[in-house]
């Protein structure tokens, strides 16, 4: 559409542009207040303090940001389901000879016109102390989970067309554990989720700044939504970071070792065992992926702003893509 303008005359130029914008506005949605980013900001320094430890499973610092996140999603407006009363969903694992406790917390807004479910996931968990090294995990994955919180309480009050379950996920850095959880002890019918966001890793974005979606293949609806997203952020924001599709196994001069297994990375990877479409949103890997360095002070909040406007375009063009799709 702004490529027409150019052939147009003056006159038709402006008129266009009000168009453009107020399409943009019905996509993207009303904006959201500077308390919305100051509260991420402060739902990631909170979350990667050393009071919690680095967050690993079944730990005193775990149980600090479950407390966190119970609080936090009462105070956005989250409902709970009844089969996971105060938010909690337990499950159990095992730890080696053990078995250990395993805590997700969830919590849901209904929608508009349909009671299927967009499923935003994004683990809280992190590796906790290891060999007198504290793992903070500040991008992976406090990023996430105040991304996820960032978008509902965007839609807490801008209920999207369908429902949308929220869930930070725990033991996601053991196996997976907590996503499988939720699958296999379904809280709701599985014929009701739609499709999975998967936030992993939001705010080390890198020079120049990138950010890698996938799953674009998992849902005949998805096509495209990648272009879809660098447009609208395109027009929104004058510096704009790049949306990237990212394939299975990257090419390019990364070793095998360094190489991402996109489908396998994280909690998405449950939901495809299940056929369930989904959407992972990420930064990829950085030179500070899995060591004490991952702190809240090597974070650009400026950039993670960005990222926030980014994750909420795509989770307004995810939802509007499933419309046609959806049972009612
Ligand atoms: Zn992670």
């Amino acid at each position: 559409m702004i490529g027409l303008s150019v052939r147009l005359g003056r006159g038709h130029k402006w008129y266009l542009i009000v168009l453009i914008l107020i399409n943009l506005l019905a996509r993207t949605g009303p904006a959201m207040s500077a308390d919305a980013y100051a509260q991420a900001k402060s739902d990631v320094q909170v979350l990667a303090s050393v009071d919690f430890a680095g967050r690993a499973n079944d730990s005193d610092g775990s149980r600090l940001a479950q407390n966190y996140l119970r609080a936090r999603f009462k105070e956005t407006g989250l409902e709970a389901l009844p089969q996971a009363p105060d938010f909690s969903h337990r499950f159990s694992l095992s730890a080696g000879l053990t078995r250990v406790e395993g805590v997700n917390l969830v919590g849901k807004i209904a929608g508009q016109h349909s009671s299927q479910y967009i499923v935003i996931t994004a683990h809280y968990d992190h590796l906790g102390r290891e060999n007198g090294q504290m793992y903070l995990g500040a991008d992976d994955n406090a990023s996430g989970v105040a991304a996820m919180l960032f978008l509902a309480s965007y839609v807490a009050e801008n209920p999207l067309y369908h429902s949308v379950l929220f869930i930070a996920t725990d033991a996601e850095e053991r196996g997976l554990f907590g996503a499988r959880a939720v699958l296999e002890q379904p809280l709701i019918e599985r014929d009701k989720l739609l499709m999975n966001l998967n936030l992993d890793m939001l705010a080390r974005v890198g020079k120049p700044a990138r950010l890698y979606l996938s799953g674009e293949k998992t849902h005949a609806s998805f096509m495209g939504i990648t272009r879809a997203v660098n447009q609208q952020m395109a027009a929104l924001s004058a510096d704009p970071i790049k949306v990237i599709k990212a394939h299975r196994q990257p090419k390019g001069r990364r070793s095998l070792l360094n190489q991402i297994n996109y489908r396998r990375a994280s909690d998405h990877a449950v939901f495809a065992e299940y056929d369930i479409a989904y959407l992972f949103f990420g930064v990829g890997d950085h030179r500070h992926y899995h060591t004490p360095y991952d702190t809240a002070e090597n974070i650009d909040f400026e950039q993670f702003n960005i990222v926030l406007e980014t994750a909420k375009a795509l989770s307004i063009l995810a939802d509007a893509a499933m419309q046609d799709t959806a049972v009612k």
